[in-house]
């Protein structure tokens, strides 16, 4: 009786603290993954996490920017309800691993890796031309996050292989397979066809074609 109350209240404990490690940025509800603690990373999966943390900032970014440009809600929804949970989650994970954060600045477009950095303002480039080719630019992100974000979980797989990295990376791609969805209806509902840009069509054409899901974030 006695352990079992010791270890319900570190349980406890253990619920409690996760959930005030994610709190800081986020719209709401916390991080529904119980991250535990997490065993130190292995190979470049420390790097490729780094990556990924700047990745979902550049995603909230360029919606933000768009958004205040096309004023279209699709941006502005998938940045401050998605993204930055995403950013939040990745967060989560870092500053359990004691990995400092590559965001050193939340400013909308501040940026320590310089491919992310680059990779940002060409988008933004695109995206300026017109409202169309900003929704293309919203659905290349998402399918460069599908494929990235699956890479990284892999990693994990084939390395330290860690339940809550794996599914925090799961979330991360569900979402990303909504917020295509969000992107490629909106493109098609104005009488464009889309086409793939990383994935191959039929890939985007099975997500597409799919309802959209509850992800775990
Ligand atoms: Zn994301
Ligand atoms: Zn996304």
């Amino acid at each position: 009786m006695k352990l079992s109350l010791a270890v319900r209240s570190l349980v406890l404990a253990f619920s409690l603290s996760v959930l005030a490690g994610c709190g800081g940025g986020s719209s709401g509800k916390g991080n529904t993954i119980n991250l535990g603690t997490l065993l130190p990373l292995v190979g470049t999966e420390q790097q490729t996490m780094l990556f990924v943390r700047e990745e979902e900032k550049m995603a909230r970014d360029v919606y933000t920017t768009l958004y205040n440009q096309w004023a279209d809600p699709t941006f502005y929804n998938i940045a401050t309800k998605s993204e930055q949970k995403h950013m939040d989650s990745v967060k989560a994970m870092l500053d359990n691993l004691g990995i400092a954060d590559p965001v050193v600045s939340d400013a909308t477009g501040a940026f320590t890796n310089t491919a992310i950095a680059g990779l940002y303002s060409q988008l933004l480039t695109r995206g300026a031309v017109s409202l169309n080719e900003a929704l293309a630019v919203g659905a290349y992100i998402e399918e460069y996050d599908i494929v990235d974000v699956q890479h990284a979980k892999d990693e994990i797989i084939a390395g330290s292989n860690q339940l809550p990295i794996i599914q925090t990376y799961d979330n991360l791609i569900c979402g990303s397979r909504n917020h295509l969805r969000s992107f490629v209806g909106s493109i098609q509902a104005g009488g464009t066809v889309y086409t793939a840009q990383i994935l191959t069509q039929a890939e985007v054409d099975a997500i597409v074609n799919t309802p959209s899901e509850k992800c775990g974030l």
